[in-house]
């Protein structure tokens, strides 16, 4: 507690930190001060070695002789946006292979993709595509993920939820449509938020909530498949129109999720029906909070103290059915990802303290052999004996790498240059127009 309190100069802080984390391994081409930028270069030889060439097209598979797989969790989209990562921190081909990886999104979509969620599914191919296209200005990528997000559009999803359903779509449109300036997209995205309100369900404690499909008997309340996402886009789409009915639900929903919690800091189990807490993204705190977050920056200030509550659950640990899990979604990754978007929206050196510490534990896990890093681990808690490395974003190396880029440039005084629709905590100074 009182160290939390304590807020070091930037000097010191950066110092002590390079002299105390430096990996064995860490005086490569880098030299020692960067050990968060080589571990993640490293990373990028480990999913090189695994790169297959078809023509212009590149594919990763999801792990060393798996299947290939093209949505964001954890395909080529994922490993596209580390290459644009790896780009801007310097690395020479990057570029060349995102496109690659983007020819290869492009061919998969003309197959007919049938799925139109935002991490599984075309609107996550067309938010990466439009990234590409942002970096390297070659015309074919934004023709693609423009048509692309004009097919989600076409074809929205049943499911409530930011992986497959409504909210994460929502959220691509909206940010695509502030980006591409194309009012069609902005109306896409006040459509999901029109269904989401049909789909809210009254609660017993004076909240909503949605579950994540029709018929669904049991609720899960995170940010991944549940209220917690959904609240996230509601707040956030009336940021971007002004529109009373979707903060009032979002609202609701932020009431709900109060009510379902326990202790003194925010803990919601996975499920009402049982009692198994996760601390990541998919079903913990680190999730819970961007709806916290969003529903702050829209009722100003009121829902400050729930954020905070999240991030004291996480950084204190206890209570949780945490696994060997390094990954954005469920593990370390995600819960940096974290800790980097509170010193981003506060400023304060507290989070970024425990920030360090978490990519310090991540760099340590990683395993390493001929100069490549990868971490395998369990993407399933009820699957623990289930190891693998992967390649992809929310549970591989691609997403490890990318937040230790991140950790890298925020210790170098710059900000987190990737970014991710469904991330309230960068919006909207972080946007980069045309
Ligand atoms: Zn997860």
């Amino acid at each position: 507690m009182k160290d939390e309190e304590s807020i070091l100069s930037r000097r010191s802080f950066l110092g002590a930190g390079a002299r105390a984390t430096a990996p064995p391994w860490a005086a490569g081409v880098f030299g020692t001060g960067r050990p968060y930028k080589e571990a993640a270069f490293r990373a990028a030889r480990w999913i090189d070695s695994l790169e297959i060439h078809r023509g212009v097209n590149t594919i990763w598979p999801i792990s060393p002789g798996a299947s290939v797989s093209f949505d964001l969790y954890s395909g080529i989209p994922g490993v596209v946006l580390f290459q644009l990562a790896l780009s801007k921190a310097g690395s020479r081909d990057a570029l060349t292979r995102a496109m690659a990886g983007a020819n290869t999104l492009i061919e998969h979509i003309a197959s007919g993709e049938t799925k139109s969620g935002l991490y599984v599914g075309i609107a996550g191919i067309s938010w990466t595509l439009e990234r590409v296209y942002q970096q390297s200005r070659v015309a074919v990528y934004r023709d693609h993920a423009r048509l692309a997000a004009r097919t989600a559009l076409e074809s929205l999803p049943n499911e409530t939820d930011v992986v497959f359903g409504l909210a994460g779509v929502g959220y691509m449109l909206l940010r695509m449509s502030e980006s591409v300036g194309d009012s069609a997209l902005l109306d896409g995205a006040v459509t999901c938020g029109e269904r989401l309100l049909d789909r809210a369900q009254e609660t017993d404690d004076g909240g909503v909530r949605w579950l994540m499909r029709s018929g669904d008997e049991v609720e899960m309340p995170g940010f991944s498949h549940g209220t917690a996402g959904v609240v996230a886009y509601l707040a956030t789409l009336y940021q971007a129109t002004g529109s009373e009915r979707f903060l009032s639900a979002a609202s609701a929903g932020g009431r709900h999720l109060i009510a379902l919690s326990e202790g003194d800091d925010c803990m919601i189990p996975r499920k009402p029906t049982e009692r198994i807490f996760y601390s990541g993204w998919c079903h913990g705190p680190v999730g819970t909070a961007r709806a916290f977050h969003a529903l702050n920056v829209a009722e100003g200030g009121r829902w400050a103290d729930w954020v905070v509550k999240c991030a004291k659950a996480v950084r204190k640990g206890v209570g949780f059915e945490d696994w060997n899990n390094f990954g954005l979604c469920c593990g370390l990754a995600g819960k940096l990802a974290f800790f980097l978007d509170l010193f981003a929206a506060s400023g304060s050196q507290n989070w970024l303290v425990v920030a360090k510490r978490l990519g310090d534990e991540l760099v340590r896990g990683a395993v390493s052999s001929d100069g490549e890093l990868c971490w395998p681990h369990a993407e399933h808690r009820v699957k623990p004996s289930e190891i693998v490395a992967q390649s992809g974003l929310m549970q591989g190396a691609s997403g490890i790498g990318l937040t230790l880029l991140q950790l890298d440039a925020v210790l170098g005084g710059e900000s987190a240059s990737t970014y991710l629709p469904d991330n309230p905590f960068l919006y909207p100074n972080n946007i980069n127009p045309e």
